[in-house]
């Protein structure tokens, strides 16, 4: 069940990188549950599989689109966390749109983690909790500010 505050946490895994992540997931399990996921196509099927009862929306695939659809979601501040296992073994044939999340998380302050090690740190800060413990930056909020001003 997730709780009103829940934050909304972003999974991409490349195809090699997909079981560290199930593995990941199954270890964190307690601390995961009751928020609410956001995945890229692929990665989302098979973690939808594992743990039906989490709250899991699946995006297109990563190579279709899944990772720039994850970026809009970042730049329309509606992401809280990005968890994204990255294999940098293998060259992606969307290493562009990898580039393009990363970089749309550093840009709005998104906390993201692309090992194992800085998502185990994630996930054991007391800040990730609900939407209001998590850090805020001011110029970053600013940024939303600016575009959703521009909508009115
Ligand atoms: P996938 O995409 O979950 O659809 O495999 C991940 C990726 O960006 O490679």
């Amino acid at each position: 069940m997730v709780h009103s505050d829940a934050l909304t946490i972003g999974l991409v895994a490349h195809d090699r990188m997909k079981p560290a992540l199930q593995d990941w997931i199954a270890r964190n399990l307690k601390v995961l549950t009751g928020h609410r996921f956001v995945a890229t196509g692929t990665t989302g099927k098979i973690l939808k599989e594992d743990l039906p009862d989490l709250e899991i929306t699946s995006l297109k695939s990563g190579p279709f689109g899944g990772d720039q659809q994850m970026g809009a979601l970042i730049a329309e501040g509606r992401l809280d966390a990005l968890i994204f296992f990255q294999d940098v073994m293998t060259a992606q044939p969307h290493d562009v749109d990898v580039k393009a999340l990363v970089r749309l998380s550093v840009l709005y302050e998104v906390p993201v983690a692309c090992n194992r090690a800085t998502a185990d740190l994630m996930v054991s800060s007391p800040m990730f909790s609900t939407k209001s413990s998590m850090p805020i930056y001011p110029d970053a909020q600013k940024a939303f500010g600016d575009w959703l001003d521009r909508l009115d």
